[in-house]
């Protein structure tokens, strides 16, 4: 990181300071337990600043409790998601997150937790349907199901990248596993991950009590694209 000039080297600091505030909304929001759950965000590097054009990220280090999570506690990787600088491994979803940062250059931040109900919904494989119009305001329409993945290798990250390229969901939930949202920041991408265990956790209990009733394609386009005009924090009218 020494190579870094002053001025990516300042960027590397502050978004160590906001990955590590934001790992506090995880529990707050009752989204993680134990050390499970991450999330990271890019840093854009200039590539007038050298040494590379390559952009880097700031992620949880891997098996540290939230307690201990410090701004100097987050480690740096390049966008291969190999450690430039920390005293800890980054966290084991690492090549996940790099993998969508690679991939969709318009993501500054992911986000990956095991909440219970997003994650009810990628155990049976079923896409949340768009049932609530803050669905259609946040998602666009269903929260799309991503393929079964091992860790280990790109295989998260390309299922994520695929499935949501041609969604305005910012959510995937990974089959079998759980939720990856992302967001042209990383706090964009933690409100998704709290979006998407709310509606996840109401349409499961409106299930219990019977069938649930659909919106309109049309409803959904038009909540749509009124919420994203006046709030504006998704990504996804370049995406859809
Ligand atoms: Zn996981």
């Amino acid at each position: 990181m020494t190579t870094y000039p002053r001025p990516v080297l300042e960027e590397v600091a502050r978004t160590r300071e906001v990955v590590a505030r934001l790992h506090a909304e995880l529990p707050r929001w009752g989204l993680v337990v134990w050390t499970a759950g991450n999330v990271s965000q890019r840093v854009v590097v200039d590539p007038r600043h050298g040494p590379g054009p390559e952009d880097l990220l700031v992620i949880k280090p891997s098996g540290v409790t939230y307690d201990e999570l410090t701004a100097e506690a987050m480690v740096v990787c390049d966008l291969d998601g190999n450690l430039l600088e920390g005293d800890r491994s980054p966290s084991s979803d690492t090549a996940a997150h790099a993998y969508v940062y690679r991939n969709m250059p318009e993501v500054g931040g992911v986000v990956h937790t095991h909440s219970t109900y997003a994650t009810a919904w990628a155990a049976r494989g079923e896409p949340v349907p768009c049932v609530l119009t803050m669905m259609a305001d946040e998602f666009g329409g269903d929260v799309p199901v991503g393929p079964f993945a091992l860790i280990g290798d790109d295989s998260i990250g390309r299922g994520i990248v695929e499935t949501l390229r041609g969604s305005r969901s910012p959510a995937v939930l990974m089959r079998n596993h759980g939720p990856f949202t992302i967001g042209r920041d990383a706090v964009a991408a933690v409100k998704a991950a709290v979006m998407v265990e709310e509606v996840a956790r109401t349409v499961h209990i409106a299930r219990q009590l019977g069938p649930t009733v659909p919106i309109d394609q049309n409803h959904i386009d038009s909540l749509y694209a009124r919420y994203q005009n006046v709030y504006g924090q998704n990504l996804t009218e370049d995406r859809s």
